[in-house]
């Protein structure tokens, strides 16, 4: 995309957000004036950075009914989640080698589990049925002598579809199993008590709830059980030895401006953000046929709406719509030719896949934005549509996926 045509729509809060104007101006004096080393002891210029970030880190507990010192900043969820994972591998590995997680993470976490069955641990990835849901029977069923960790994020980014983190929770409880959960998609947006939950790590980053980007934490429970996990850098023994490095202070004071934001405004920006999801989808679902929506439509995040567009391409749709932006399941990230590994674990086919565009509406979304964006969408995929042969022998009751196209 060039700079002359800069989305003016942004529907890609799933990606990242942008900082609130309130969280901006919480950082600024920690650039500047108050630029200490929160591990300076001997100044005041020390004492005030060490300060902010002990407020950050109650601002941080509270919102997740933990303690403070159950906080672990990192440099977001990508890092936590690695920290995490390899981090209780590591140091239960007398205990076992084996762990559970899913098929539809991100691959944050999917990536570290991968490391581990190369040095030598167990992994077992549990499926997802259409929607996106994991089977509770068969995570009880794959819970073994051996496993240490559970890891199962608490909303996915490319569907929105909600794990049961508290039935999770119970069950990895009652089994003597650790749980962690990638929270990154929900902190904020989401009620999250890890107490109720029997939650004992759990990953977030502040850039997908309007705080700054290369920020995020990690909880670690310290009571019942005690997790103690192996750090993955080495150093200074910042963060109780868990997480070496000087801390990014205006980042970590930013972050926790944009969760209290984000915790006074919960239930008003919730009711809002869905009303406009609905919005939006109902407005397609009156022009367009052949609609498949990605995901579970009564348990996903309010901002997310994942739909395929048959008989269109992902990326040509994006071209088409260039005053929005979204995302597609049809791989422009990589240099494969490969649709989206969640769409496919849920058994959606290459085509649909390859047709499939997020929207994920955010703070500051409008109506007339999502009008806009229908709008656009809609004389989009009408206008490929109509060129398209597949479209036409589907409207003419041809069985599209049954017909054999042979070198293609
Ligand atoms: C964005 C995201 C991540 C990565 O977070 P970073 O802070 O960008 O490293 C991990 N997991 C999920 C579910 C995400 O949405």
């Amino acid at each position: 995309m060039t700079s002359t045509d800069v989305p003016q729509i942004y529907l890609d809060h799933q990606a990242t957000t942008a900082v609130d104007e309130r969280v901006v101006e919480a950082m600024l004096p920690y650039f500047n004036n108050k630029f200490g080393n929160a591990a300076s002891r001997n100044h005041q210029f020390g004492w005030d950075a060490e300060q902010a970030t002990q407020n950050a880190r109650e601002t941080m507990a509270t919102g997740i009914n933990a303690k403070s010192r159950e906080i672990v900043f990192t440099s977001g969820a990508t890092e936590s989640n690695n920290l995490a994972i390899l981090g209780v591998a590591k140091m239960y590995a007398p205990k076992g080698k084996h762990l559970i997680t899913c098929s539809t993470e991100h691959k944050a976490v999917l990536d570290p589990m991968a490391a581990l069955e190369n040095a030598g641990y167990e992994v077992t990835v549990l499926s997802v049925d259409a929607k996106g849901n994991i089977d509770l029977n068969e995570l009880r069923n794959a819970i073994r002598e051996d496993t240490i960790l559970v890891s199962l994020m608490m909303a996915n980014n490319e569907i929105g579809t909600m794990h049961p983190v508290k039935a999770i929770g119970d069950i990895c409880h009652e089994n003597g199993v650790l749980f962690h959960t990638d929270a990154t998609q929900a902190v904020g947006k989401e009620l999250i008590d890890v107490q109720e939950m029997n939650i004992d790590l759990l990953s977030g980053s502040a850039h997908k709830m309007y705080g700054p980007k290369g920020v995020g934490f990690l909880y670690v429970r310290r009571r019942n059980p005690r997790v103690r996990i192996e750090p993955v850098f080495y150093g200074g023994g910042h963060e109780r030895g868990m997480r070496s490095g000087t801390l990014n202070v205006p980042g970590i004071v930013g972050m926790a401006k944009a969760f209290e934001i984000c915790l006074t405004d919960r239930d008003a920006d919730h009711q809002r953000i869905t009303a406009l999801r609905d919005s939006l989808q109902a407005q397609l679902a009156a022009e367009l046929t052949h609609l498949t929506v990605n995901g579970d439509e009564n348990n996903r995040l309010a901002c997310s709406l994942n739909i395929s567009f048959a008989f269109v391409e992902g990326e040509s749709m994006l071209m088409g719509m260039s005053g929005i932006a979204v995302s597609s399941g049809s791989a422009c990230t990589s240099a494969s030719l490969e649709p989206s590994y969640v769409l496919r674990a849920m058994g959606v086919g290459d085509d649909l896949a390859h047709s499939s565009i997020r929207f994920s509406l955010g703070r500051f979304t409008t109506q007339q934005e999502v009008d806009r964006a229908a709008e656009l969408t809609i004389s989009t995929v009408k206008r490929l549509r109509d060129m398209s042969p597949l479209y036409e022998m589907a409207l003419e009751g041809i069985d599209v996926a049954s017909v054999s196209w042979g070198a293609h």
